[in-house]
């Protein structure tokens, strides 16, 4: 790829966002054009600036957004995250990413994502407990159980969810007011098994997908050989439970660099050196590689568990792997998508592949509403039941569009990607719905 492609690719993750909905709706014939518009753009976007008492004495105003894409399934659902560099265009992106998720796993919500701007890394406990009690104030009830419904993303976490709850219900006393917000601890309303549903939802939906014999050369984990960009919660989770159904873990990556062994690294002892030492590099064994060559390291499954844009026009072409598992949201641009698909390489998309997190969250929401507390092999027997049937759906939609380009009636160039199937499933759910509760007034 030149370097003039390479400078003309848009990295702006809502760009990419449309651009994946408008390839989808090339394969929808029968929507109402006026729905289009409705369906990608957000529902409201709420900015708020406010001040806080730093500790040495100073104030600082700080500055969040709160992103409802579409609520015509049920109340937003997403998470806040904080970050210096967040925007509401990466927001919205977020936000519309979770409508579509919501509505292929069929679950009873829409799409919502909020971020502050801020550097976690150099705010104190109080800092944070201060602009998070402060944020949850100025949004006011625009969040709420049946309204939109806040989670951990980016630099958040169980304490940040702790609260965001408690100052809801210093706002809203005498109600129940836990399904306000998910992913907190155990002890408030937290879910069991929430901690590690996003890789364990993206492990029971690659068993499917394999199951279901649609990557070619691949139809097991075992043996398989799998890396993974990223060892955060999501990452580093997935190698562990990749690793548990017989999969070889040959490269890992952070923030800091990348390793790599043939012979299979053990996930939990490098989880280990990680936390001790800050950084997967350096485990005892293995080889240091960079980010780049981890992302084109020869496997059969690569699983990107960190950040967007990461597989682009500049290095799509040079991945081996079979088969790419998006843990992370928007990990690969279009044009990547576009390269991938001529060179055969299956991806599981985001929408599917990562959302066993919001599939927890929404079991969360449902035992904080019936004050239950269900037990672990019950939330993964459910969420291992609602991941087969997403990814059947989206494979049966993604024959059903093959079959279709196979006529030529489409006029398509090329066939439908699983990205593809998946957006198409959620586009007409969300277009149903809108439908049979028909167009108020
Ligand atoms: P996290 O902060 O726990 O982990 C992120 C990891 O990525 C860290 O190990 C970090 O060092 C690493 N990283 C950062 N920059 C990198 C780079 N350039 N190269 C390689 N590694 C890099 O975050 P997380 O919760 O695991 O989320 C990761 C991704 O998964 C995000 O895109 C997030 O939106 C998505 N996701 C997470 C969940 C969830 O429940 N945690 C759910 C759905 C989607």
């Amino acid at each position: 790829m030149d370097t003039q492609t390479v400078h003309k690719e848009d990295l702006n993750l809502f760009t990419n966002a449309r651009l994946q909905f408008e390839r989808a709706l090339t394969w929808i014939d029968d929507i109402k054009v006026g729905l289009i518009d409705y369906l990608i753009n957000p529902k409201r976007t709420i900015h708020v600036r406010f001040p806080i008492h730093m500790d040495d004495g100073s104030i600082k105003t700080f500055h969040g957004f709160r992103v409802l894409h579409n609520r015509v399934r049920g109340p937003g659902k997403g998470g806040i995250r904080y970050h210096p560099n967040v925007t509401a265009a990466e927001v919205t992106a977020l936000a519309a990413f979770m409508t579509w998720k919501t509505a292929v796993v069929d679950l009873p919500f829409g799409g919502g994502k909020g971020g502050v701007v801020c550097n976690p890394k150099e705010l104190s406990r109080g800092e944070l407990r201060r602009i998070t009690r402060r944020f949850v104030t100025e949004l006011g009830d625009a969040i709420g159980p049946h309204t939109d419904i806040p989670a951990p993303d980016v630099y958040t976490d169980q304490q940040t969810m702790a609260w965001i709850y408690d100052t809801f219900d210093m706002m809203h006393p005498g109600e129940n007011n836990l399904a306000v917000v998910t992913g907190k601890p155990l002890e408030i309303g937290g879910s069991v098994g929430r901690n590690e549903a996003t890789a364990r939802g993206s492990l029971y939906a690659t068993e499917q997908l394999l199951k279901r014999g649609v990557v070619p050369g691949l139809d097991t984990l075992d043996g398989a050989r799998v890396a993974v960009q990223g060892y955060g919660n999501a990452g580093s989770i997935a190698a562990r439970l990749f690793h548990e159904v017989g999969a070889r873990i040959v490269a890992v990556s952070d923030s800091r660099g990348a390793i790599c062994c043939d012979d299979g690294l053990d996930p939990d002892t490098v989880l280990a050196h990680k936390n001790e030492t800050g950084s997967v590099v350096g485990y005892p064994g293995a080889t240091a590689i960079s980010n780049e060559e981890l992302l084109v390291y020869d496997c059969d499954v690569l699983i990107p568990a960190a950040l967007e844009c990461q597989i682009r026009a500049d290095n799509a072409d040079d991945v081996k792997a079979k088969l790419i598992v998006e843990d992370a949201n928007g990990p690969l641009t279009i044009a990547a998508d576009n390269i991938l698909q001529e060179k055969g390489t299956v991806v599981l998309p985001d929408i599917v592949a990562n959302a066993g997190g919001v599939v927890v969250s929404y079991f969360e929401w449902v035992q904080n509403l019936e004050n239950q507390q269900w037990d672990l092999e019950k939330v993964e027997r459910r969420l291992r039941k609602k991941m087969n049937r997403a990814v059947d759906e989206t494979v049966d939609c993604w024959n059903e569009l093959t079959a279709k380009h196979e006529t030529g009636l489409n006029g398509a160039e090329t066939g439908p990607t699983l990205r593809d199937a998946a957006l198409v499933t959620a586009i007409k759910r969300l277009a149903t719905v809108i439908l049979q509760r028909d167009i108020w007034p």
